[in-house]
């Protein structure tokens, strides 16, 4: 049987704690979806095509995964692709209430979805999206926290922004 799991978030940017998890999803499952939110709400600086674009590039190396966006909820979208399982990274404690709420809300409207948690190597467990974000911004050095698409592309941002002061 070919199990199919969908690993879902915002990934504005993505980065290498994201890759991390990616790299660990595919050991188990034969496809992984990469499925990017619209998540309005979270006002991303990046647009959802620069989000996936980005993904896609980052990725390049690994056959089983797909990159795609996508709207409304998760479990629908789950159903919709055939996907047995969905995936999330657990940093800390810090995301475990979140997470647990998400999963035990997820399973409530899809029975047959189970969401899977797997942890990045340690170094990588206080990376987040909104923190490489910061230090971009003042112009710091964040090579070693996200694939160089990333980095080109937040620096392109922030020169922008610069621009526009
Ligand atoms: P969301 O808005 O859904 O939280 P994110 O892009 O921030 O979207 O995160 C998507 C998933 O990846 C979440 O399960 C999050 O916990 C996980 N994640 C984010 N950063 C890391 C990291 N550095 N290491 C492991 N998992 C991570």
């Amino acid at each position: 049987m070919h199990r199919t799991a969908i690993y879902p978030g915002t990934f504005d940017p993505i980065t290498n704690g994201h890759l991390d998890i990616i790299k660990r999803a595919v050991k188990i499952f034969d496809t992984v979806i990469v499925a990017v939110a619209n998540n309005v709400g979270k006002a991303p600086l990046f647009t959802i095509e620069q989000r996936v674009e980005m993904i896609k590039e980052s990725v390049k190396g690994i056959s089983q995964v797909e990159v795609d966006a996508f709207n409304g909820l998760i479990i629908e979208y789950c159903q919709q692709k055939g996907a047995t399982a969905l995936i999330r990274g657990l940093r800390a404690i810090s995301d475990f209430e979140y997470e647990f709420q998400m999963a035990l809300i997820n399973r409530k409207i899809g029975k047959d979805v189970e969401s899977v948690f797997l942890m990045p190597k340690e170094k990588y467990t206080y990376l987040s999206s909104s923190i490489i974000k910061e230090i971009a911004a003042f112009g710091g050095d964040v090579s070693c926290f996200v694939p160089d698409v990333v980095k080109r592309h937040l620096n392109d941002k922030y020169a922008e922004t610069k621009e526009h002061a």
